[in-house]
């Protein structure tokens, strides 16, 4: 029996108005349906929106220790219902079971990290030049934010927006992407157990051009956080500030990894194929690209080649290492790459063909050689397990590779040589650089976010930085 689930607006689970769901697959299993979900319209969006409004006043009023409470108690719901959620997330999105368990897992010390700040968002106390005014700032909540967000983290990065936004007493509208509703689901059924009050949050599944496009246009909505690609960013950046919201939008990259003649040659090998692979490659800090010095080239290339081939590719729920792809667009979008890699003239050195591991999206993990910089498997974001090595004779040219594509997201270089790797710091155009590590991997309480076309570059997320995105500050001068 299919079960069909349902939106959640002003604290209860309802059906959408156009009496419409749509059927979410699992990728690595197509005749395994893991739901019905609500094929949502402007009107079930609007009214989430509404349900949002009428809740803010109440939330924002309601002492920041206390709204710590529900997000620590949500923290602890998300960690006793961990092993469901991991299967969850493997049945929906195709993960590897421990790179959906690390996912679990950071959505629950995300609450956990935000449910303590909470109590410490008041403000500060400053020192007044008149003897008499006591002069300090407020933080206070924007109102209803609008959250939007992709498949390919379908519960840490809604974590990653709900804590912070809750926190700092902003009311919500939330809508996950279609390919993977259902861990998200899950959360809210947390936050709702948490004692969330009615209206706080309100969740709404359906098309992104319908539910999203409502979320960033509402007049009530008053800051819209998005992620995903950055061609659908763009559209909702500028839907967003033509209804003079604050926007936050995080989107695409074309990661490199830049390997210097004294680097280790297998700690390269390690760190570019686990940056390229891991989460079959559908990560936005994925490593695409790397970036390898003529002098180490074919040793390298050597190496990776015998990563990828190493890799066991299948069902997560099997226990296998490498999952499938999302969905059978985003396969084929892989496989029309490897094409395009070999028709550009690039050496396919292994991988990229379907693999036969049941009825699922699976993909050989890829590699190319003698990849050109100025070649689209060079510039484009693939968002599959595809990495093209780039040859260059020189750090400066390596440099210049790595920030020759439009986007700046994650970069790292792989070298024994202190200051070549303070020079990467400086030179990189990209808003994480990392030494000596791979591209992929984030810590949640330092900021996160891009440059170039991946980010709007206006508010990190994460850490700190990631409350300052859903407050504005008062001045205060009282005398
Ligand atoms: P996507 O197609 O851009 O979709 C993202 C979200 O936007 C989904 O919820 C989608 O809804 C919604 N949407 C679609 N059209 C919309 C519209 N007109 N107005 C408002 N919302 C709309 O991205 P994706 O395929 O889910 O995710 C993969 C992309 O996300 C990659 O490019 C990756 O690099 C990026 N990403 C970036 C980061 C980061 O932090 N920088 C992190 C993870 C992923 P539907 O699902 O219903 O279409």
């Amino acid at each position: 029996m299919t079960e069909t689930y349902h939106n959640y607006v002003d604290g209860e689970w309802v059906a959408a108005d156009t009496g419409e769901t749509f059927t979410v697959h699992n990728p690595a299993d197509r005749s395994d349906i893991v739901g019905e979900f609500q094929q949502s319209g402007t009107a079930d969006a609007e009214a989430a929106v509404e349900a949002a409004a009428g809740a803010s006043t109440a939330w924002a009023d309601t002492p920041g220790p206390e709204r710590g409470r529900v997000l620590r108690a949500t923290g602890q719901n998300l960690a006793d219902r961990k092993d469901e959620l991991t299967e969850t997330l493997v049945r929906e999105e195709g993960k590897a079971r421990p790179e959906a368990a690390g996912e679990v897992q950071r959505a629950i010390d995300i609450f956990a990290y935000y449910g303590a700040k909470a109590s410490d968002l008041g403000g500060t106390v400053k020192a007044s030049s008149s003897e008499n005014t006591r002069l300090y700032t407020v933080n206070e909540p924007l109102g209803v934010a609008g959250l939007i967000t992709p498949w390919n983290y379908p519960v840490a990065i809604p974590a990653w927006k709900i804590a912070p936004a809750l926190a700092t007493g902003n009311t919500i509208v939330f809508k996950p992407a279609s390919q993977a509703p259902n861990v998200s689901r899950k959360l809210v059924e947390c936050l709702d157990e948490a004692g969330l009050p009615d209206g706080v949050l309100n969740y709404v599944t359906g098309p992104g051009s319908e539910v999203g496009k409502t979320f960033s246009t509402h007049e009530a909505v008053d800051a819209v956080s998005f992620t995903g690609s950055s061609a659908v960013g763009d559209t909702v950046g500028d839907q967003a500030q033509e209804t003079g919201k604050r926007i936050q939008l995080e989107m695409g990259g074309k990661n490199p990894a830049v390997v210097m003649p004294s680097a280790d040659v297998d700690e390269a090998v390690d760190i570019a194929a686990s940056g390229a692979f891991g989460v079959t490659g559908q990560a936005c800090t994925a490593t695409s690209r790397a970036i390898v010095h003529e002098d180490i080239y074919d040793e390298f290339v050597e190496g990776v080649v015998a990563a990828a081939e190493a890799i066991e590719v299948g069902p997560g729920l099997d226990g296998a290492e490498m999952g499938p792809q999302v969905s059978e667009s985003e396969l084929d979008s892989t496989l029309e790459y490897v094409d395009i890699g070999v028709d550009e003239g690039a050496t396919l050195e292994t991988g990229g063909g379907e693999v036969d591991a049941g009825d699922g999206f699976f993909v050989e993990p890829a590699v190319f050689s003698d990849v050109e910089p100025d070649m689209r498997i060079a510039q484009e974001e693939i968002f599959g397990p595809v990495l093209a090595v780039i040859p260059v004779g020189s750090y400066e040219e390596a440099v210049e590779v790595a920030n020759g594509v439009r986007y700046g997201l994650s970069a790292s270089i792989v070298t024994q040589d202190l200051s070549e790797a303070n020079q990467f710091v400086g030179d990189s155009e990209s808003g994480v650089v990392k030494v000596n590590e791979k591209t992929t991997g984030l810590e949640l309480h330092v900021p996160f976010g891009g440059m170039k076309d991946s980010s709007s570059e206006t508010y990190r997320e994460q850490g700190d930085a990631g409350l300052d995105f859903y407050t504005i500050s008062k001045t205060v001068y009282m005398n």
